[in-house]
């Protein structure tokens, strides 16, 4: 995953912005002033801008196209290989959260759909994917890598529109991930016999999937691939707020010439994925998004034979103990929670740092935090893009709200937000404790909670002190207490002097209320097949 590029030129020009909040360790004099004063010190008189005057260091605007993107007036539903509207006629709005302003049009499935959805998928399940030999299904799997690949930068433009991520992280993370995934699983298809040695692995036959609105593509390829290799087929339902790159996948997946059937999409409300998930033509149910929904679909499908994989939320602790490399680590901190806007479910959202070394790890990340950019999502120089929603910028305003009521002391660098669209600063608390709203619950935001530990013991007890497990980091010098504390840490994932790395051979998912079922490499191929004896 690539690192947020560093501004770490004297006297940043965003660091000058006017309307600047303070923080109120800033003092009188705000930080972006004394880094400019001192940059003016240091500025050689061969700069020719006279005495005490550093060059400016603006970036101009590196606005990615919008054209490579066609975007339609209006998407219908994909079921059974064709574009359909909703049986109802009804349909919804997707908005760009970095504008405001209303893209497309999109049908809204109804329960009528899903079974149509649901019936399509069962039709090509047993009468083509489902009969195909996993070499034939390959096929079209690394037909569709490939394709993914050539679209890479239409679907790229239309993810960071649609969702307000940063173009290079769209770019760079999400279709790149989303595209390997589909070449990871596509080695699988004719070669499940080896995945699981002695067993018989047969498909469990129709997916209901659930995605969330936070990484919509790489969500869809994380269900997708996998299910598809098996020789299942699926119903998704991508989140309402993000519906478009799922609607594009659509076109791929005719472009591949898929048989119809093998893949449907229904974007609708909520309450359309709990028709879909207990829909009795299911035989397989894979969500990803918050606990609270998480935990009705596990009362939905209670009593009936589906597998469920659930991929919940997290409150994870990024641990810098002191024998760390500090200005690694504090890029670790950086990329931990403020990549794509903190609204991640793996965020390293509690940072959790060895007492002696606070004091240096903090400055550090605030002079870091002056040089993230907030922005345009389209920019190619943004850091932290749009809020995806009006609902999740008024969650994260609430919460932060109460981190400072709660007595934590906030810092937030200087930079203009954008007139429109759904922007928040970079955000870092300290002072917070471990009763502190802001340390127990999921933000999901560009929100970083900053508390001490003395020991490793402490470090463990405070780290697993969250009825979630998702994720944890740990920033040491020594391997032997990397091996400790993962042993010791409550956490599906663990990353060792990094963090927010991901891989399509690599499992991942929770512990606790952050659900079960690993998504990813072989394990996330396990949660489509039901193994039989030879
Ligand atoms: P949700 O869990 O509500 O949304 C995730 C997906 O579930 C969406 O497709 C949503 O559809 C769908 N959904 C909503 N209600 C139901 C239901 N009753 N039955 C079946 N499916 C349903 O997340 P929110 O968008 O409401 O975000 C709220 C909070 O959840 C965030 O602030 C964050 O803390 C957490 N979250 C965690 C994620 C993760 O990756 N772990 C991802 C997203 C959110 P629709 O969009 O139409 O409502």
């Amino acid at each position: 995953m690539p690192r947020m590029s560093t501004d770490t030129r004297p006297g940043s020009a965003r660091g000058r912005e006017a309307g600047n909040e303070r923080s109120p360790e800033s003092g009188p004099e705000s930080r972006p002033a004394r880094s400019l004063a001192r940059s003016a010190e240091r500025a050689p008189t061969s700069w020719g801008l006279g005495d005490g005057q550093a060059i400016p260091w603006d970036y101009a605007p590196a606005p990615e196209s919008r054209d490579v993107v066609t975007l339609k007036e209006r998407y219908g539903l994909f079921i059974g290989g064709r574009e359909v509207e909703a049986s109802d006629g009804g349909t919804f709005v997707s908005v760009n959260p970095a504008t405001e302003e209303p893209l497309a049009v999109v049908a809204r499935a109804t329960g009528a759909d899903i079974d149509r959805a649901v019936a399509a998928a069962r039709r090509a399940q047993r009468r083509s994917w489902g009969t195909l030999p996993g070499r034939e299904r390959a096929k079209y799997l690394f037909r569709i890598a490939r394709l993914l690949q050539e679209r890479s930068r239409e679907f790229a433009v239309l993810e960071s529109m649609d969702g307000g991520k940063p173009i290079k992280e769209s770019r760079d993370v999400d279709v790149p991930l989303a595209a390997a995934h589909f070449w990871y699983y596509a080695g699988w298809a004719d070669k499940l016999e080896y995945a699981f040695p002695g067993r018989v692995a047969k498909p469990l036959g129709v997916a209901a999937q659930i995605i969330p609105w936070n990484f919509p593509l790489l969500m869809l390829a994380w269900k997708i691939a996998p299910a598809l290799a098996a020789g299942n087929t699926v119903v998704l339902k991508p989140a309402s707020t993000t519906p478009l790159s799922a609607l594009l996948f659509a076109d791929v997946c005719r472009q591949a010439d898929l048989p119809p059937g093998v893949v449907n999409i229904v974007p609708g409300p909520g309450e359309i994925g709990m028709h879909l998930v207990t829909h009795p033509g299911v035989d397989k149910v894979a969500f990803t998004g918050s606990t609270e929904v998480g935990k009705k679909i596990a009362r939905g499908v209670a009593g009936s034979d589906k597998g469920l994989t659930l991929e919940l939320g997290g409150k994870a602790a990024n641990i810098v103990f002191d024998d760390a490399p500090l200005d690694q680590a504090v890029e670790g901190i950086v990329n931990g929670i403020y990549f794509n806007q903190g609204e991640v479910c793996c965020a390293g959202s509690r940072l959790l740092v060895q007492e002696s070394i606070q004091g240096p790890l903090v400055e550090k990340l605030k002079d870091r935090l002056a040089t993230i950019r907030v922005g345009d999502p389209l920019d190619k120089n943004t850091d932290v893009g749009a809020i995806n929603s009006k609902q999740q910028l008024e969650k994260i305003t609430e919460l932060v709200a109460a981190g400072t009521a709660e007595g934590a002391e906030i810092y937030q660098p200087a930079c203009d937000l954008p007139d429109r669209g759904y922007f928040f600063r970079p955000t870092l608390f300290t002072g917070v404790a471990q009763s502190h709203r802001i340390a127990r619950e999921e933000i999901f935001g560009p929100v970083l909670s900053v508390l001490t530990f003395r020991t490793p013991e402490e470090a463990i007890e405070k780290a697993n002190n969250t009825p979630y497990g998702l994720s944890a980091g740990v920033w040491t010098d020594k391997g032997s207490r990397i091996l400790s504390m993962v042993r010791r840490l409550k956490a599906g994932v663990v990353w060792a002097n990094t963090f927010n790395r991901f891989d399509p051979t690599s499992p991942f998912g929770g512990y606790k209320e952050s659900g079960f079922g690993r998504e990813g490499g072989m394990h996330g191929l396990h949660a489509y097949v039901r193994l039989e004896d030879r």
